[in-house]
């Protein structure tokens, strides 16, 4: 973790600091435990898109639209003068075939299902946004939108989906929360360039010649070729890249043979590449190519690769970075600059397209769990400054002209 800093100029607003209405904060956290007791899987996200538009509705916000099957898109239009400005925020919906182990009153109802990576209080905290922002609509100008965004977890995934129908064509820039049990309620992390990686998975089958085991150069040993391709592609990290970038290729499963006495004629593998930037991740996808290839030619197989491209990496713009961190310190929360996290978001889709920040939003308390835990839990009272950040960016974003 890195030190706390203290945000760029520590500009002060000239205005009060956001605040939500008490009503707001109470609906909030019932909106966040209705999601907990009734997760849904990515793309399967029906009664939790259901649920948001009444919950926009009973805040008096009409007209939102479906957007990715399950998602659902709606714009908050200010009323102070004319700008074409959009601030676009997004809100992930889906959870997790995860068996909920916490004893909250308001465990998943669902079996095999749970809210374990903080997507129902993303919700949540977008909703207390946008009521907020609605009732101060005669205080900003420009528009924002709020984008319900389902199935970030899983594959279609939804952050493609949103870029593709292009609701992030005309947003002159992209904010997301994510909660984070490592940091302290109060605290939130954002910084400027690469905060996720962008997340591929590949497929190798590597085809030999089977042979009698005790006479092994009457065959083509697919086993023997298939672990020289693992160990060799953990030297694309260790000497293909700068040791300060993060980069990671990783094995995840082999699967060939069977017998005691008989060479293998085929092993499948599978497994994942992180990469940090885009450059990196042509250069892995290269050389495992490369590895694949040139290693099962070397003994006389065949192999082929098959490389299933994820999420890009998100890449925070510094101006959008700044500009969350001083809508932080006018919540009185303390902006961290963002440590590097391994971990993907399909949020990188909305990054390539437009100026971004991706902050994170901390929820420990006590002994925290990780993210995707059975027993992950968060610090509601966490939620107010995110939904407060949100707003007060929102505010800044749109009424100061380009971040400084
Ligand atoms: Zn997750
Ligand atoms: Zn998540």
């Amino acid at each position: 973790m890195s030190d706390v800093v203290p945000a760029r100029g520590l500009l002060q607003m000239t205005s009060k600091p956001v605040e939500l209405d008490p009503d707001v904060v109470q609906r909030m956290i019932e909106i966040r435990r209705h999601l907990h007791q009734y997760p849904e899987l990515s793309n399967g996200e029906f009664s939790t898109q259901a649920y948001v538009g009444a919950a926009l509705e009973g805040f008096g916000i009409a007209a939102a639209r479906p957007a990715a099957s399950t998602g659902l898109i709606v714009d908050i239009a200010g009323m102070a003068g004319h700008s074409n400005r959009r601030l676009a925020i997004r809100a992930d919906m889906d959870a997790l075939p995860i068996q909920e182990e916490t004893e909250l009153p308001f465990a998943s109802l669902r079996a095999g299902v749970m809210h374990a990576c903080g997507h129902d209080a993303h919700v949540a905290m977008a909703l207390a946004a946008a009521a907020s922002l609605y009732r101060k609509r005669h205080l900003f100008r420009g528009t924002v939108r709020f984008v319900f965004q389902p199935a970030e977890e899983a594959e279609p995934l939804g952050g493609r989906r949103i870029v593709e129908e292009g609701w992030i064509d005309d947003v002159d820039g992209v904010l997301a929360l994510h909660v984070d049990p490592y940091l302290d309620t109060g605290e939130l992390a954002v910084g400027a360039g690469t905060c996720t990686l962008a997340c591929d998975i590949f497929d190798i089958v590597v085809a030999g010649r089977a042979a009698h085991a005790a006479r092994p150069h009457e065959g083509i040993d697919a086993i023997m070729v298939g672990a020289a391709i693992v160990g060799e592609l953990q030297k694309i990290v260790a000497r293909g890249t700068d040791p300060g970038a993060a980069v990671v290729v990783s094995v995840t499963g082999i699967e060939g043979g069977g017998a005691y006495n008989i060479l293998a004629d085929r092993v499948m593998m599978k497994g994942t590449v992180r990469t940090d930037t885009q450059a990196n991740r042509v250069l892995a996808h290269r050389r495992i190519q490369a590895i694949v290839e040139n290693l099962a030619r070397a003994h006389g197989a065949e192999a082929s690769l098959h490389i299933t491209q994820g999420e890009p990496p998100v890449v925070n713009d510094p101006a959008m970075a700044g500009l969350v961190a001083r809508a932080a310190e006018s919540c009185a929360g303390t902006a961290r600059q963002l440590p590097g996290w391994s971990v993907a978001d399909d949020f990188g889709f909305y990054a390539e397209r437009s100026p971004a920040a991706y902050c994170r939003l901390g929820v420990r308390h006590g002994a925290s769990y990780p993210l995707h835990h059975p027993k992950f839990t968060i610090d509601e009272s966490a939620m107010a400054l995110g939904a407060r950040v949100l707003v007060a960016a929102s505010l800044l974003f749109l009424n100061d002209g380009a971040p400084a």
